[in-house]
């Protein structure tokens, strides 16, 4: 299903990478990276500069990821201070809250300021370099200042995503043993509330939750309780606080975060990312993958508790000076064309959004897109999921006016920042493809046995070499990072996602080798089958999974949710099932097809296949872990609801 490669813009002479310049930087990254990244690492300020730049191997005999070991920066510093004298009035970040109207601005100037008082509170409570402080907060600015503060002193945060239930922000807590929580009385999304200070409440009810401080921003107005010498007022602190903090000098190999994945395959794993290699491939990426341009307003959409929000909204935005736009609610409050007018009111150049927020806007129609305007949109960026072919077109034509590459980055929360990326301007686009590796990955593609295939081929996903941004650790369990990673292909960083790479070394992400399903000896990848339903003009989207299949081995049981407005019947049902038939071949067509009005996801809005897998096999008492789960009655329906294959 390869269609047309699209043309580069007319702009793609200016962009910060050309087509030869992309081709000598990936050759200088792969035969010197010490030298290559040793340059690339210029674009930080260092304290104590670095002599060494990698220093890592993947073999077990001598497992170690190092970069610029021996240098020293700080991570707030190069976020802000060191702005002030160019740009300190310049919006560093934009927000927008739930409710329209609702925007503040806040200024490199103020941001220095707010992060710096913010430090000298924790330092205060007792947060001592080194110590963990969790962050459960809604999009609001005072996310990032908490972030920014945590890195001022050398405090590790970690991140708890604000849609997640007392129970998962317990754990997170206990896992990585923090003693202090900073929250809002409540959030706000899609003009509902969020009770975010009751249920850290409810979380520190839980056993083995030591938590001795809580930091309470007021923002919702949500009447909360505070328990005296626990709790406290975050203006009344902020207010006692001295605006002069010292930035401290780190480490570039000491911690920065610890990130919880999302949990789409199983257990999340709490992803420990470092100060210097991490912020070094966060300001890379961002500036190449989306040709970042001085003055432009860039979007991220995603919430701060995801990788994404922290690459992105947060650390790479701001170490390359640009002004980040940072939205509080959801795609379709108050109605569907909210993205769309948030991109007119601050002339937002770069928007970069999940697949699956891209899907329930196409659902509704082009209408709520074509009424607004969007001319200041230059680049558009996919992340999360593997963007259908269908939906990357939308994307681009309506979304886009077929003026804006659209970048289709495939990364993960253990990779940093994008691994495989388009760079605009520079390399020619193909819907659904993230095409090709950026300076300074080596991908290969391997058989179950680990032998390397060449050329046009299909297979599992490895990294043959380090790069900067890589994980360093599992937190608290450098066995199972290592377990989990470097042991299925030794020697080799293993994504646990399937891929194809076609004629052109354009790469294709397949979906999750979990995930891959062998039907009479052919395998084949989830995001094919789902890519194929959602082409016909009544799906919106759709999941795909195996089952145990007498005669084939494996069987293809689709969940297929239709768009607005359309009625589920027999007779479509039959269409779908010749559909897929036709697109792929019979080798994919459906053995049962359940129309569902909504999938299973996790809080990011990925799919969660495992679960859909146990309904398929009909095996519903053995769910596993379902505490990342956005909305649990969804999967009571499709149980209520399945159908047995014919
Ligand atoms: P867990 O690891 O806990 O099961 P997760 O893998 O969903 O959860 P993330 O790190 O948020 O956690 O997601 C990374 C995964 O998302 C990738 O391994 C890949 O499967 C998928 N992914 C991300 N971006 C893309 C993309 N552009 N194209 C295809 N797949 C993508
Ligand atoms: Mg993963």
């Amino acid at each position: 299903m390869d269609r047309q490669m699209h043309p580069v813009p007319d702009w793609a002479g200016s962009a910060s990478m050309t087509a030869e310049g992309y081709r000598v930087a990936y050759d200088a990254a792969r035969t010197d990276p010490d030298g290559y990244w040793g340059e690339q690492a210029q674009r930080l300020d260092w304290i104590t500069p670095f002599t060494v730049v990698k220093d890592t191997s993947f073999a077990e005999a001598d497992f170690r990821i190092n970069w610029f070991a021996d240098g020293q920066l700080n991570v707030a510093a190069n976020c802000i201070d060191r702005h002030l004298d160019t740009r300190a009035d310049q919006v560093a970040i934009l927000w927008e809250g739930d409710a329209p109207g609702a925007e503040r601005r806040i200024t490199y100037r103020d941001l220095h300021e707010q992060v710096s008082r913010l430090a000298n509170v924790f330092k205060r409570l007792g947060v001592a370099r080194g110590d963990r402080v969790t962050i459960y907060l809604p999009m609001i600015p005072e996310a990032a200042f908490a972030m920014l503060a945590c890195a001022r002193i050398g405090a590790v945060h970690s991140i708890v995503f604000g849609g997640f239930s007392p129970e998962s922000l317990a754990n997170r807590i206990i896992d990585c043993d923090s003693r202090i929580v900073i929250t809002a009385d409540g959030g706000c999304r899609g003009g509902k509330p969020v009770p975010l200070k009751a249920n850290v409440d409810a979380a520190l009810d839980h056993d083995g939750v030591a938590v001795d401080h809580v930091v309470v921003v007021r923002h919702s107005g949500t009447e909360v309780t505070m328990k005296p010498g626990r709790d406290q007022d975050y203006a009344t602190l902020m207010a006692q606080a001295s605006p002069d903090c010292p930035a401290a000098p780190m480490g570039a190999e000491d911690p920065l975060f610890i990130l919880y994945t999302s949990g789409s395959t199983g257990k999340p794993k709490g992803v420990l990312h470092s100060s210097g290699g991490y912020l070094l491939w966060a300001a890379w990426t961002h500036q190449h993958v989306f040709d970042y341009r001085e003055g432009e307003v860039f979007w991220c959409a995603a919430d701060v508790g995801w990788v994404t929000g922290h690459s992105y909204v947060v650390y790479g935005a701001l170490a390359n000076g640009a002004t980040t736009l940072m939205y509080e609610g959801v795609p379709n409050y108050p109605d569907h064309s909210r993205f769309w007018q948030i991109v007119d009111k601050y002339r937002v150049a770069t928007f970069y959004a999940a697949p699956t927020a891209l899907r329930s806007l196409m659902r509704e129609g082009d209408e709520w897109v074509k009424k607004t305007d969007r001319s200041s949109l230059r680049i558009l960026g996919s992340v999360g999921e593997p963007i259908n072919p269908e939906a990357w077109e939308w994307f681009y034509r309506v979304v886009g006016d077929s003026r804006c590459p659209i970048v289709d980055t495939w990364w993960q929360t253990e990779t940093g920042g994008h691994l495989i990326a388009p760079l605009p301007g520079a390399v020619p686009l193909k819907p659904g493809s993230a095409t090709l590796p950026l300076p300074g990955v080596l991908p290969q593609i391997v058989d179950a046995e680990g032998k390397v295939l060449e050329g046009a081929t299909e297979g599992n996903l490895v990294i043959a070499d380090s790069w900067p941004g890589q994980m360093r650790t599992v937190w608290g369990d450098h066995d199972r990072f290592f377990q989990t990673y470097f042991t299925t292909y030794p020697g080799k960083y293993f994504t646990g996602d399937g891929c194809r790479r076609d004629e052109d070394g354009y790469y294709w992400i397949t979906g999750r080798v979990d995930d891959v399903i062998n039907v009479s000896g052919h395998r084949m990848g989830t995001a094919e089958v789902e890519s194929a339903l959602v082409a016909h003009a009544k799906v919106a989207e759709a999941a795909v999974v195996g089952m145990p299949h007498d005669l084939k081995g494996q069987g293809i049981y689709a969940f297929v949710t239709l768009n607005s407005g359309v009625e589920e019947d027999e007779a479509l049902r039959a269409e779908l099932v010749q559909w897929v038939r036709r697109e792929i071949g019979p080798i994919a067509t459906p053995d049962a097809l359940q129309f569902a009005p909504a999938l299973p996801k996790t809080r990011s809005g990925k799919i969660m296949r495992r679960i859909l897998r146990k309904i398929a096999e009909n095996q519903v008492d053995a769910l596993g872990d379902t505490s990342t789960l956005a909305d649990p009655a969804v999967v009571d329906h499709l149980v209520a609801n399945r159908i047995e294959p014919g």
